[in-house]
């Protein structure tokens, strides 16, 4: 063995501190860890809204939950509401946590639909707790008891990520990170084998290491710039390719989900922390300029601007190698898709546990990259699959950027998937993936994707008394949802920023 004596870090965004902080984490001080960033290029700065998956990454760390609340300025995530996208007017949720619990073994869903057809109006979400909970305004964590309906939801955070960025900063400098401010300059690769050797920084500083992490943000600075791993442009099915952003002051009450409300030529998200609200407007630059973005942004915050409208450009897609001779490219650098279902920080962690999973010794044995090239692709492809869906799955023909997108055909992994739900409402997946079934039924439901049966083992249970059951599981979700305290009241009494 030639264990890797030395990483250095090539970005400080989230990516570059949460990658301090969990290889400092795992790897302790017999690896030397540094970190280099550049004030003066400075972060991307938003990234606010996260999935539940990241509590795993606290916990990993030995985060407590209020401290970590607390300093980041945050808020509790329901899930998100999607205003608008499946036709002007509509409203649906895609809720962390299950529609209810199965009460047999044909899902929930299939029940529902069943008694849909004979006249019960009773919309899917009333079986959600976490949307009951949005409605009201509650929080309060899940119970452990499976048996429990308050077991049937999840949580995620929203917060300000500088003030995450900060927050790792500290952990990983209390954990031996060396970090070093400048900028890069130039890449020195090994003259036969390409392999980077070390970076130079303007001011003639020389930074050598085994392993180089680049978190350099969209430029991706190794792994692009030095090692040609080359892109893929998705944004034929995600034509959004620009956003503002524009935080603005808290409107009452503090709401624990995030909002996506569908626009003429895209979205804009709505995110409540304890400080401000973030907002933004993700577009297709080919169907707006960014003067009308910025305008028509600014017109519909819910509280009074607190910063001018920020610009940011991206093209939607991933690294085709993520991981190439000795550089792993983990945060922008390994791609991008919008915010659309808050996965990029998601993406980080994932990169990371991958990154620890396969971690290579000096010998950095091809094997290695590839699996993880392997299983980044196919993570990557199943989330964009999904982001497609919210587009294609539209009735909306009031603006050519939803005309075009209902007009595009999908990808075949997904057309197959719409294909069976069109069906009978079966919820099918390639394998393993970061959003379950119930968050493709969600989208499906709440966009006006219609299956046209339902599963036909409904039909031979006719012994299931789904109607009462049904009705049992709505009672108790609404009784649930409104015994717990108000969020604001939730934050107060454990992780108020002060
Ligand atoms: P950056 O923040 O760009 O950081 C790059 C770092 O590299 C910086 O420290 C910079 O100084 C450094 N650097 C670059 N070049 C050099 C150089 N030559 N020398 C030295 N240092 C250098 N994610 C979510 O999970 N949820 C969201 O709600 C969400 N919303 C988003 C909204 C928008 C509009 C965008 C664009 C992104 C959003 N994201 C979201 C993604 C999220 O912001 C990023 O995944 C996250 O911030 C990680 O960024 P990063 O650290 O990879 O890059």
């Amino acid at each position: 063995m030639n264990p890797i004596r030395s990483i250095l870090i090539a970005g400080g965004g989230s990516a570059g501190w949460m990658a301090a902080a969990a290889l400092a984490s795992a790897l302790g001080t017999s690896t030397q860890i540094m970190l280099v960033e550049s004030e003066e290029i400075g972060t991307v700065g938003v990234g606010e809204a996260t999935i539940p998956p990241i509590k795993l990454f606290n916990a990993m760390l030995g985060i407590a939950e209020a401290d970590f609340v607390r300093a980041t300025q945050g808020t509790f995530k329901l899930g998100i509401e999607f205003v608008d996208w499946g036709s002007l007017g509509n409203r649906y949720f895609h809720p962390f946590g299950s529609f209810g619990a199965d009460f047999d073994r044909v899902p929930l869903h299939h029940w529902w639909l069943r008694e849909r057809g004979r006249g019960d109006p009773t919309p899917l979400w009333d079986y959600s707790l976490a949307w009951r909970m949005a409605v009201h305004n509650r929080f309060s964590p899940p119970s452990s008891d499976r048996r429990m309906v308050q077991s049937t939801f999840d949580y995620a955070y929203h917060f300000d990520a500088g003030l995450y960025a900060a927050y790792l900063r500290r952990y990983a400098e209390a954990r031996g990170v060396a970090r070093h401010e400048g900028k890069v300059g130039t890449v020195t690769q090994n003259g036969e084998t390409g392999f980077v050797e070390s970076v130079t920084l303007e001011d003639g500083r020389v930074l050598s290491a085994d392993l180089f992490i680049d978190c350099s943000g969209f430029r991706g600075l190794l792994v692009e710039g030095a090692l040609k791993a080359g892109y893929q442009d998705w944004t034929r099915w995600l034509p959004c390719d620009r956003a503002m952003a524009m935080p603005c002051e808290n409107a009452a009450p503090l709401t624990p989900f995030t909002r996506s409300t569908a626009r003429e030529a895209g979205w804009q998200w709505r995110i409540p922390l304890q400080h401000r609200t973030g907002n933004g407007y993700v577009y297709s630059s080919a169907h707006l300029s960014d003067d009308d973005a910025a305008r028509l942004l600014a017109s519909r915050l819910d509280g009074k601007a607190l910063a001018d409208p920020r610009p940011l450009r991206f093209t939607t897609g991933r690294r085709t190698r993520a991981w190439v001779k000795n550089v792993v490219a983990i945060g922008l650098a390994a791609g991008f898709m919008e915010p659309l279902e808050s996965t990029s920080i998601h993406l980080i962690q994932s990169g990371l546990m991958r990154l620890l999973g396969l971690f290579p010794d000096r010998a950095f044995d091809p094997l290695l990259a590839d699996e993880f090239n392997r299983v980044t692709a196919q993570e990557w492809e199943r989330i964009r699959d999904f982001l497609i869906l919210h587009y294609h799955a539209t009735g909306r023909t009031d603006s050519a950027l939803w005309r075009d997108c209902a007009a595009t055909a999908p990808p075949d992994s997904l057309a197959t998937r719409m294909a069976h739900f069109r069906r009978d409402a079966r919820l099918v997946s390639p394998g393993e993936e970061l959003f379950l079934n119930v968050s493709w039924l969600a989208v499906y439901i709440g966009q006006h994707v219609e299956p046209a049966g339902w599963d036909p083992l409904v039909h031979a249970r006719g012994h299931v008394d789904a109607k009462a059951r049904l009705a049992g599981l709505r009672r108790v979700t609404e009784e649930a949802a409104r015994a717990m305290p108000t969020h604001e009241a939730f934050i107060a009494a454990n992780c108020a920023a002060g």
